[in-house]
């Protein structure tokens, strides 16, 4: 998905009270925090063609591949402060999917290494490994 203008196509006229550079997740969360919360009229200028950063995607023989980004921790609790925060961006429209109970795996070789849902399982299988 391709977002954002050209600034060559499209040049800019406006005043703005706080110009961001960077679009990634940190900067764009900035920007909306800033313009929601303190009304503050704000430029997030990206020097890439897209904005996004590492959570951007790109598409090659049809299939969608991202460059970084792929899970987030906790989302799934309503109070976790990462969620609220994207809960209080979005005015609760992003949804979040359950990874399930591996949400990845590692493999070494003919070694295969899962990553589990929660904190102590997380550490009772990696005690295992
Ligand atoms: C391969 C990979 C996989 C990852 N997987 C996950 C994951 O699954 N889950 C997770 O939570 N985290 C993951 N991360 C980490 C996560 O991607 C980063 O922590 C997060 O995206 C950083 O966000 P950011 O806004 O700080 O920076 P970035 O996303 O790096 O954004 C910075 C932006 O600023 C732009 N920029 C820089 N300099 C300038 C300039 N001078 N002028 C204009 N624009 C500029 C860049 O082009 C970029 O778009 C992964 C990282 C990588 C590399």
């Amino acid at each position: 998905m391709r977002l954002g203008k050209s600034l060559k196509q499209n040049k800019i006229t406006a005043s703005f009270d706080v110009i961001v550079i960077g679009s990634g997740i940190g900067g764009l969360a900035c920007a909306a925090l800033l313009g929601k919360h303190a009304g503050k009229k704000v430029l997030v200028l990206e020097r890439h063609y897209t904005a996004g950063g590492f959570t951007h995607t790109f598409t090659r023989k049809g299939f969608e591949w991202d460059v970084g980004v792929h899970y987030i921790g906790e989302v799934t609790h309503p109070k976790a402060q990462l969620r609220r925060v994207f809960d209080d961006i979005s005015d609760g429209n992003i949804e979040w999917e359950d990874m399930g109970e591996v949400y990845d795996t590692i493999v070494i070789g003919d070694d295969r290494y899962d990553l589990v849902k929660g904190r102590d399982n997380f550490k009772r299988k990696l005690k295992e490994y």
